[in-house]
């Protein structure tokens, strides 16, 4: 293919035209549009909208398991024989000290994860309450939540406290839903996303690729978030954790999945593109290209996984040139960091699940409740 042609592909997503479903269907599986120039129009527009900066995520779950719902992908569904570690919600003390030390690690935004179907209305006002201590100690930081389904009131009330974003993932579209989920449909997720941009909360929503889904599904869900103005969308790669009902990725490569990340930049070019769960075991030595088309990652790994070491993971961005946005230098923040390069989550071939003291990093200094 020659040059001319990846250079209309950037031109077309920089003008907000959107691609045709063929044109999608190309950049996922035509051999002859080769990883490289594809790689590079992708940088092309994500450059231009997001600089070189990549925004760090640091994600923590509020509580573990319990969940009634069965989605085929996670650990903490009732269906999953996973090795969890289970526990009740954390106190507000703990989540604020959490929120303390991720925002110390260099976290922009601080996200808790409430497992579970939806948010109860003591939830909502616990939530109120955590999200105004946060934000008057942090005024600068942003908070995201992930709380399952949302009212349109719990919505505005979450607004109101200072709620900057509300994760919610479409997962997959909306034909494939009823084979990674039984217990809920794409239509309640749908909702929940329209009750929160309705209340003025930024939408951070995404999928999990690798679950058996066709391209045509990816390029649905890739539409959608593009519909939706979602302002976050994290792309995880499914992470293979034995127990779960889905713990065998499909069709998944490096270069399959870098093909994805990039269409979903083309499709969303201004959108904060996360190369999320999943991109160390996936990506392999391929890891450090899916930085061009997407401008985010988590560091310190994922809600029931381990990943690589938050120094592996800010010197590969310092290595490929890029800045993080902290108040905090990349430089120091590597310094500051004490884990060893040894100290690695897991290798590519083992998925290694957190420990307590992974998923409750401030039980000790806040004690329990
Ligand atoms: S994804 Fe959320 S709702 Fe689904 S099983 Fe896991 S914790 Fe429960």
């Amino acid at each position: 293919m020659n040059r001319s042609f990846y250079i209309d592909l950037a031109r077309q997503s920089m003008a907000g035209e959107e691609l045709s479903d063929g044109l999608c269907g190309r950049i996922l599986g035509d051999e002859t549009l080769e990883i490289l120039p594809l790689l590079d129009a992708a940088y092309e527009v994500r450059k231009t909208f997001r600089g070189k900066e990549v925004v760090v995520h640091i994600i923590n779950n509020a509580q573990n398991g319990h969940c009634p719902e069965d989605c085929h992908y996670c650990a903490q569904a009732k269906t999953s024989k996973a090795d969890i570690e289970e526990y009740g919600l954390k106190s507000d003390a703990e989540m604020l000290e959490e929120a303390r030390q991720a925002y110390s690690k260099g976290a922009y935004r601080y996200c808790m994860v409430f497992a579970g179907r939806g948010a109860s209305p003591a939830r909502v006002e616990r939530l109120t309450r955590l999200i105004t201590s946060i934000k008057s100690e942090f005024p600068h930081k942003e908070i995201c939540v992930s709380t399952g389904f949302v009212t349109p009131e719990a919505a505005v009330s979450l607004k109101q406290a200072g709620l900057d974003r509300l994760n919610h993932n479409l997962n997959t579209s909306e034909s494939y839903y009823p084979n990674i989920c039984t217990t809920h449909t794409f239509a309640d997720r749908l909702n929940t996303l329209l009750a929160a941009r309705q209340a003025g909360i930024e939408l951070c929503s995404g999928m999990i690729v690798g679950m058996g889904e066709t391209h045509a599904d990816i390029i649905e869900v890739a539409k959608r978030l593009r519909l939706l103005k979602a302002a976050s969308i994290p792309v995880n790669l499914l992470v293979p954790i034995e127990g779960n009902l889905l713990s065998e990725p499909k069709n998944l490569t490096p270069q399959f999945a870098l093909r994805v990340l990039c269409l979903f930049r083309f499709l969303n070019p201004k959108a904060e593109i996360r190369v999320a769960a999943g991109r160390e075991g996936h990506l392999r030595s391929m890891e450090v290209m899916a930085l061009y088309p997407a401008n985010s990652l988590f560091l310190q790994g994922y809600l029931n996984s381990k990943g690589a070491s938050n120094r592996r993971t800010l010197q590969m961005i310092k290595d490929a040139g890029f800045e993080i946005k902290s108040d905090m230098s990349i430089d120091d923040l590597i310094k500051n960091d004490k884990i060893k390069n040894d100290d690695f989550g897991g290798d590519d071939a083992k998925v290694v699940l957190k420990g307590l003291k992974d998923l409750r990093p401030a039980y000790r200094q806040a004690g329990p409740h």
